[in-house]
């Protein structure tokens, strides 16, 4: 089985201003470990991303948050992938629960940003994740297993490989509410069983399958002891550069 590499990623959302951008990449660039032993990414709105890419250093990793999938067109206000990649961001979040309720995105849309992903070298940072309802109705994996299946579509198990997975149980985003590490675990397991499924279970030993949902600095811990957990995908408390240093370490 390869070892996996555990994953720390930052979604600032819509938050930080430039100086509160710079402010953050410089205590945190020189002092993220190695990327053989944690790849640290800050995923950030595109207006940053120049700036911060500049400043990643040797270790850290920056992100975007979201791209159309159209090489270009008139589409105004949006960011083509190529312009993402050209900008110096290596991992594109696709398919965030925000993005899915907020405006309208399709498991459609996010298929085709995951094919888009590929073809500009952009390693995607999928999410998926079930609503409270679909839990209380012990839908869970039903509906995950079809975000899966509708995202992977057309994506071959030589790119399949290098997708990073975000399971992020909707009703614990921004809300305080964690799940449990063994829920998390337990429904992790069935994310890798599904891609098991889709490409065979080499492939599927291989995937990093990050956690995401109220992750804080008091229970990245024990989330990172269970056995398929790789790492964290964290919104609110990643917004602080010493909790960032937290999760790092961690990890
Ligand atoms: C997120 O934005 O993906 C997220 C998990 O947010 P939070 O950590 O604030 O719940």
């Amino acid at each position: 089985m390869n070892k996996r590499i555990p994953v720390i990623a930052a979604n600032w959302k819509m938050y930080k201003t430039k100086d509160e951008a710079l402010e953050f990449i410089f205590a945190v660039n020189g002092n993220v470990p190695e990327r053989s032993q944690v790849e640290s990414i800050i995923c950030a709105p595109a207006i940053l991303l120049n700036l911060l890419v500049k400043r990643e250093g040797e270790h850290l990793r920056i992100g975007a948050q979201n791209m159309h999938y159209a090489d270009e067109g008139a589409f105004t206000g949006e960011n083509s992938p190529a312009q993402v990649k050209t900008a110096g961001a290596d991992y594109i979040l696709i398919g965030h629960s925000e993005r899915r309720s907020y405006f309208g995105e399709t498991d459609k849309d996010v298929n085709l940003k995951m094919q888009a992903a590929f073809k500009y070298d952009l390693t995607p940072i999928l999410c998926v994740g079930e609503q409270l309802a679909d839990r209380e109705s012990h839908q869970t994996k039903h509906v995950l297993d079809a975000q899966l299946e509708k995202a992977f579509d057309k994506i071959d198990a030589s790119k399949a490989v290098k997708t990073i997975i975000a399971y992020e149980p909707v009703w614990a985003i921004g809300t305080g509410k964690t799940a449990t590490p063994e829920m998390a675990n337990d429904t992790i397991k069935e994310v890798r069983a599904k891609v098991a499924d889709l490409y065979g279970s080499e492939i599927a030993q291989s995937v990093r399958i990050l956690y995401g949902g109220s992750v804080k600095p008091n229970n990245i811990h024990e989330l990172l002891k269970e056995s398929d957990i790789d790492g964290a995908l964290i919104g609110g408390a990643a917004l602080e550069s010493n909790n960032f240093l937290v999760f790092t370490d961690a990890a």
